[in-house]
């Protein structure tokens, strides 16, 4: 029996390495494998899902038969799919298919933004959010100071009559990108029953014009008016958002998405893989004040397949930096009386203000466990790794004190836990060591840099800001980094998937238009071939795939991403090259999922 087994096994295998021919063979590609066997070669030959052989063009050409595709890759750059390891799908998806505003302040792209919306979301389905103004606001005054007097009209306002004729079906409930105001259609105060004779709530406005008419303009508490009839968006309007986020995945080359997970969006991807829409695999992050529940009915990390895997429980210690809400020791620079604030699951902490007492010399572990710490560890118990989002110094330390403390208890010091730190923005300098120590994950978010160095230094000064986005320091300390896009981004630019964004943000350390020349604080750029590896063999190994995942090896799941552009070269040499470097073929477990100029 045993003998005839191993027989089997082995004419099966001999089979398989030289008969079977390949379904799909790459050939004259420069191939970076992340494979530190073999770092370079010239194609990929794939069978089924997986990858059968990597070698020479002649190599994998040997495993085509009839009926294999051969793609010429013409010197095309080959890496393993990106892997981005901080994606929200939800709101990158509500973005693309509703209304996006951001760079909107006059009247013809704000009637033909509502006008896309409406022709792409079903009938009745309501427009929401938009948040007009922000760009013009973010180049006015760069940190959040009202724009200077003298324009001639002052900041863009709507009104209902520009859009009413584009958007006769669909209510809409939009508003300015600091929420100071809100618009509504004719549509959306109908369905609110809001009339001219209406009486605006306390701390509310219904704006009318000169004649009494309703303008559609709403403040303060009159929003909430609208807000009580929107219903929660459909089923079909989520698989509409998740697809829009697939087609600009595939359109960048990622093959794998870590998204911050709600139960509707899990039920989505279940939805789209039964359909055999999945263009990307997914791994879920619930949040962690769900940690229990999700201990109780017995699952652990890894739980799903390749396609839709738990990985971790999100959480979050502190806000973030566009609204000065992040946590630090001393107050913001243009806020005196402002450190930042603790997110919810913190509360209730073990003595009340603990956080904010804390100096640079403290720990939060002076004070019995709160809120975050009783929840790390019901997830340290339960196998699944805790993901906590930490972005001021003071952030950091509490998060580092909780771990640490947490990671002591349960006798996890030193194993391989592999827990996260999300954002690790700005450190502490007495904080970088302890990544190393504690053995964590750094998950960064590079084009924060491009972004946010325009108005950082206002903010919170030079020093701080040199332990900002410290990635050279958090890897020398032994924290491994991973990144991620963080799309759909902040109030102040869109972050794209495509991860050429967040490469070019790492090597350079520069905004899009190459500034400043030398990078901001250029002793903490990356090499490019640190920067892809954050980018795919990183984040892999941080969700416990390294063995599926990663780097283009034998047996490995092929998920390929293809470049017109060699994104080594261009990064060692001319790293604005990266910018504009495209996709030109996307392949998911052997799919070819995405193709330059083809019909998908
Ligand atoms: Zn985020």
């Amino acid at each position: 029996m045993r003998a005839l087994s191993w027989a089997l096994a082995f004419s099966l295998a001999a089979v398989g390495a030289a008969g079977q021919p390949a379904d799909l063979v790459l050939l004259n590609g420069r191939v970076y494998t992340l494979d530190p066997g073999r770092r370079w070669a010239e194609g990929v030959a794939i069978t089924g899902d997986r990858i059968a052989a990597v070698g020479t063009s002649v190599e994998v050409r040997r495993r085509a038969g009839p009926s294999t595709r051969v793609i010429d890759l013409k010197g095309g750059f080959v890496t393993p799919g990106f892997n981005d390891a901080h994606v929200h799908i939800d709101a990158t998806g509500a973005l693309l298919v509703g209304v996006n505003l951001l760079d909107v302040h006059s009247e013809g792209p704000f009637v033909e933004r509502v006008r896309g919306a409406a022709s792409r979301l079903p009938r009745g389905s309501w427009i929401v959010r938009g948040d007009w103004g922000a760009y013009e606001q973010w180049s006015a005054g760069s940190a959040g100071a009202a724009p200077a007097a003298g324009g001639p009209a002052g900041p863009f306002t709507p009104d209902r009559r520009m859009i009413d004729a584009v958007s006769p079906d669909h209510p809409v409930f939009v508003n300015r990108f600091d929420r100071s105001m809100f618009l509504a259609n004719s549509l959306a105060l109908k369905l609110a029953g809001i009339t001219e004779s209406t009486a605006a709530p306390p701390g509310g406005e219904i704006v009318k014009d000169a004649g009494g008419r309703l303008t559609g303009i709403l403040k303060g508490g009159a929003a909430d008016l609208v807000r009580a009839v929107i219903p929660p968006i459909g089923a079909e309007q989520r698989l509409v958002q998740v697809r829009a986020v697939l087609r600009e995945a595939r359109e960048g080359g990622v093959t794998t998405m870590q998204d911050l997970s709600t139960a509707e969006q899990v039920l989505a991807y279940q939805d789209l893989r039964r359909r055999g829409e999945l263009t990307a695999r997914i791994n879920v992050r619930p949040q962690l004040y769900r940690a229990e529940d999700v201990a109780a009915i017995g699952l652990s990390r890894g739980f799903g397949d390749d396609w839709l895997r738990l990985i971790g429980f999100k959480a979050w210690v502190d806000g973030i930096m566009g609204n000065s809400t992040a946590l630090f020791f001393d107050p913001f620079l243009h806020d005196p009386r402002n450190r930042g604030s603790l997110r919810q699951v913190m509360y209730p902490e073990a003595q009340e203000g603990a956080a904010m007492t804390m100096t640079a010399k403290d720990h939060y572990t002076r004070f019995p466990p709160g809120n975050l710490e009783r929840l790390v560890k019901v997830a340290a118990r339960s196998g699944i790794p805790p993901h906590v989002h930490a972005i001021g110094d003071l952030g950091n330390r509490i998060l580092l004190d909780v771990y640490e403390r947490v990671l002591t208890e349960e006798g996890l010091l030193g194993t391989d836990h592999r827990w996260r730190v999300i954002h690790a923005q700005h450190v502490h300098p007495d904080d970088f060591a302890r990544f190393g120590r504690l053995k964590l994950v750094a998950e960064v978010n590079p084009y924060h840099i491009s972004d946010d160095m325009r108005w950082m230094e206002e903010r919170i000064g030079k020093q701080r800001a040199a332990d900002a986005y410290a990635f050279r320091k958090l890897k020398n300390a032994g924290a491994v980094l991973i990144f991620g896009s963080d799309s759909p981004g902040t109030n102040a630019a869109r972050y794209f998937l495509s991860p050429v964004y967040g490469l070019y943000a790492a090597v350079t350390r520069q905004t899009l238009k190459g500034e400043p020349a030398d990078g901001w604080f250029p002793d903490q750029r990356l090499t490019i071939e640190e920067a892809l590896e954050a980018y795919t063999r990183g984040p892999a190994w941080a969700a416990f795939e390294e063995d599926q995942k990663g780097t283009l090896a034998t047996g490995k799941l092929a998920d390929v991403a293809v470049f017109d552009t060699d994104l080594v070269a261009a990064g060692r040499t001319h790293p604005a090259d990266l910018l504009k470097a495209k996709a030109l073929y996307t392949i998911v477990g052997g799919k070819v999922v995405y193709e330059a100029g083809g019909s998908r």
